[in-house]
């Protein structure tokens, strides 16, 4: 899979008298196989338009996405998207739920339940097959969500702040699952975030995006994720001095960004 983004710019036009926003400007990026691009940001710069228009919710005002040398234009099966709030059907049980994608292309019951109980083990659901999605925690309900993404065998998975809603040791316990399911898997992925440590921990490539308009001012290759799938201990890569000193320059910039947006 290679996603190549070239000169892309997107600009909302003026609505109720506003005027028009300037919501990406330029963007030049390219996802390779097995790649984890994280974008990090300020608010407003762009991060869910970007994902939106790989995802092919919307089309650029100028430039182009081309996947696997084909043009994006609007959504499709390679390319599954994770929510912050998950997206579940609540009268649906977690087996169904994770089925969802499969049943509406048609797979037989037998073949899309043998696939989705694939990946509810994966995600660590095994034995909440039958439980009403309402019922489950919300970090459950986030394994479910990622689970239905995965069953559809997409190229990229697509996570706009997937972990944003769940309290801190839930979410650092997400972070490690994502990453051993996206060594398992194999699969690209492209991940906002809010959080500093986060993108550093989870990412093969980091993008800084900056407001007005939104573009990538800076791209840092990662080596984190790798040292936590080659067996260190979570905590300890994000305690080691090579993290906290990119964590710190990171911070910065970002810092620098929200105060230029405050003035
Ligand atoms: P982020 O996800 O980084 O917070 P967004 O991509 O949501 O940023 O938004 C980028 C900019 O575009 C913001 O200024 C936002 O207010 C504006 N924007 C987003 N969606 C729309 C829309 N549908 N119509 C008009 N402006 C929009
Ligand atoms: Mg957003």
């Amino acid at each position: 899979m290679h996603l190549n983004i070239n000169d892309v710019s997107v600009v909302y036009p003026s609505s109720d008298g506003r005027p028009p926003v300037s919501a990406l400007s330029k963007i030049e990026l390219e996802i390779g196989n097995n790649e984890f691009v994280v974008a990090l940001g300020a608010s407003g710069c762009g991060k869910s338009t970007l994902l939106n228009l790989i995802a092919g919710f919307l089309a650029p005002t100028s430039g182009r996405l081309m996947l696997d040398g084909v043009p994006v234009c609007g959504p499709g099966a390679d390319r599954a998207v994770v929510f912050q709030k998950h997206a579940l059907l609540p009268w649906l049980n977690v087996l169904d739920n994770v089925a969802f994608g499969l049943q509406i292309q048609g797979v037989s019951t037998a073949g899309r339940h043998e696939t989705a109980n694939r990946f509810i083990g994966l995600l660590g659901l095994d034995g909440f097959q039958k439980s009403p999605v309402y019922k489950l925690s919300g970090g459950m309900q986030q394994r479910v969500g990622i689970a239905r993404a995965l069953t559809c065998d997409p190229k990229i998975l697509l996570m706009d702040e997937p972990l944003g809603a769940l309290d801190a040791l839930t979410r650092e316990k997400a972070q490690e699952l994502i990453l051993n399911i996206w060594n398992d898997t194999q699969k690209s992925v492209f991940f906002i975030t809010h959080s500093v440590e986060e993108a550093l921990f989870m990412g093969t490539k980091l993008i800084v995006m900056s407001p007005r308009p939104g573009r990538i001012t800076h791209t840092f290759d990662l080596p984190f994720s790798r040292q936590f799938l080659a067996g260190t201990a979570a905590r300890a890569v994000k305690a080691s001095p090579e993290f906290i000193r990119l964590r710190e320059q990171v911070l910065k910039i970002i810092f620098a960004d929200e105060e230029a947006v405050a003035k």
